[in-house]
């Protein structure tokens, strides 16, 4: 994600979008709380009961073969309830402050989305696979163009010394949006790490792809210098999220960090260099950087659906187009380039 790297530091940057969870308004209303507590326990919200709650205060289930009575399956069970409470009492709690005129509040750290087929933020999911495909088209017709369309050196290896970086970034990007996209169709703790540290492992390589770029570090040895540090320090960084604490306000400055960082590199090479598509990365840059507002200004969803966050998976899929088609325009600078020099 680079100028090229400018390009895809905001591509990068838009996958970040992951949600930042802040203090909610919503579950500490006593209302909302007394409906989820009561509910628990009765397995009822209101009218609507679950068949997920069908066990006893101590967790023992009340019926169901030996299968059924496995801790793990229970206490997903119980989760599941837990979660199917939250959503019920959240829509009747929001109903009931639309009736006085109040707006939307957070619960959890979330807008109050409309679930749709059980999926939770099912504008999100769309944009997230549609996101995901762009970039596999992207992906792929750089593949095809340095591979079968531009000509190839002796030793049968591509002209452009970014090919096999930019084949990783595509790999971590659709990973990337993969994992976006289940985490906004099923909000828990595993989908939450996997999106989180797929985002911060696609934002630490297009730091990577950027340096490399931007600084023609084309030597194998100084690639190494450069990345080995990034690498450890990204790798220690998602551990850290995983297996020691899931700390939001610490991964959002590693992730501002890295993305400044890149941002910076491109700005100031594609300031410089003398490249023919270079206002493609810089529509990516500036693009970005203004849908990178929608994430500081964020608004409740539209009609439960459609919130800044949702907008903001929107604005990355032009600019992950124009990323890709910028990639392609430098592979083709670069090789005939190399090959007039040659000559
Ligand atoms: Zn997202």
């Amino acid at each position: 994600m680079a100028q090229c790297r400018l390009i895809l530091l905001f591509a990068s940057l838009s996958c970040l979008a992951v949600a930042i969870v802040d203090a909610s308004a919503g579950d500490s209303d006593p209302i909302y709380k007394a409906c989820v507590e009561q509910c628990e326990k009765t397995g009822c919200a209101g009218e609507k009961c679950f068949q997920h709650c069908k066990f006893s205060s101590d967790g023992v289930p009340i019926d169901g073969p030996w299968y059924l009575q496995e801790p793990l399956y229970q206490r997903w069970k119980q989760w599941d309830c837990r979660s199917d409470c939250r959503y019920q009492c959240m829509l009747s709690r929001e109903e009931e402050r639309e009736k006085l005129g109040d707006t939307p509040v957070k619960y959890h750290g979330k807008w109050p989305f409309k679930r749709v087929y059980g999926i939770q933020e099912p504008v999100s999911v769309a944009l997230s696979a549609l996101n995901l495909a762009m970039q596999f088209h992207g992906w792929v017709s750089f593949f095809i163009l340095v591979n079968y369309k531009l000509p190839l050196r002796p030793n049968k290896k591509t002209y452009y010394e970014y090919t096999g970086l930019l084949h990783i970034y595509g790999l971590l990007a659709m990973n990337c949006w993969l994992w976006s996209a289940v985490f906004h169709s099923r909000d828990v703790d595993l989908t939450e790490k996997l999106d989180y540290s797929s985002a911060v492992a696609l934002l630490g390589f297009s730091l990577i792809v950027a340096i490399m770029r931007a600084f023609n570090v084309r030597d194998e040895a100084t690639r190494v210098m450069v990345a080995a540090p990034l690498i450890a320090f990204v790798t220690t960084h998602i551990l850290y999220l995983n297996f020691y604490q899931l700390d939001y306000g610490l991964n959002m400055k590693v992730c501002l960090g890295m993305g400044v960082a890149q941002l910076l590199i491109w700005a100031i090479w594609a300031g410089i260099i003398r490249h023919p598509s270079r206002w493609k990365l810089w529509i990516v840059v500036i693009g970005g950087g203004i849908a990178t507002l929608l994430e500081i200004y964020d608004f409740p969803p539209y009609s439960g659906f459609v919130d800044a966050h949702a907008l903001w998976h929107a604005t990355t899929i032009p600019l992950t187009y124009l990323w890709w088609s910028f990639i392609r325009d430098d592979a083709e600078f670069r090789t005939t380039t190399l090959i007039k020099k040659a000559k």
